[in-house]
């Protein structure tokens, strides 16, 4: 299986770390040695000491494809969850202003947190109005809504397809809404879709 990532998918986040609003959709990848299920203990990890949180909705791919037309994509997923996209920030800004690849603040172990309560998506559904959020111990963070998305799902799902195989069982992280930052040992996150709480874990 594959892990996709959106970059600067929500215009208040772009903002928020001074990047460019993109014109096309911003992918990179981490590996499934990334994935980590809630019920797996999750460590600080000892490289960063700029742990960010990222929370993001997460699309699950359910059929074989390329060339995707966008008219077509939402044949191409069929559940929805959420999931953080663990970022080292400080490694991040490094290589950023060094023009380097990304993997080193993306893609390491564990870095890619999936719930693992899935929403099933109906056929003629309408996916572009789902509200997330995630808490911090018992802050409320990050709060979006997948209708403020500057690419729909449809959109990205098309443009992966251009340069990737899309296969069952792949799955996409759709990009942050703004409200990003630090964690710490000892914190706990709760994510939320709507009301429901879809995963909990504490930083050790
Ligand atoms: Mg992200």
């Amino acid at each position: 299986m594959k892990i996709f990532c959106v970059g600067r998918n929500y215009l208040d986040h772009a903002k928020e770390l001074g990047n460019a609003v993109p014109d096309e959709p911003v992918i990179f990848m981490k590996p499934k040695s990334a994935l980590i299920l809630p019920s797996a203990p999750f460590y600080y990890p000892q490289f960063s000491n700029e742990l960010h949180y990222e929370v993001e909705v997460v699309l699950r791919i359910c059929k074989n494809g390329r060339y995707v037309e966008e008219q077509n994509a939402s044949k191409y997923y069929n559940a929805y969850t959420l999931g953080i996209d663990f970022t080292a920030r400080d490694i991040q800004n490094e290589l950023k202003k060094k023009g380097l690849p990304w993997e080193k603040a993306k893609a390491w172990d564990n870095s890619a947190l999936l719930s693992a309560t899935w929403f099933n998506i109906k056929p003629n559904e309408i996916t572009d109005d789902i509200e997330f959020s995630l808490k911090q111990n018992s802050n409320i963070v990050q709060k979006g809504n997948t209708k403020d998305m500057i690419f729909s799902f449809n959109t990205i799902i098309s443009h992966i397809s251009q340069y990737f195989s899309l296969n069952i069982g792949d799955i996409v992280y759709t990009g942050t809404p703004a409200g990003v930052g630090e964690c710490m040992p000892g914190d706990i996150l709760e994510g939320f879709i709507s009301d429901k709480s879809v995963f909990l874990i504490d930083i050790k």
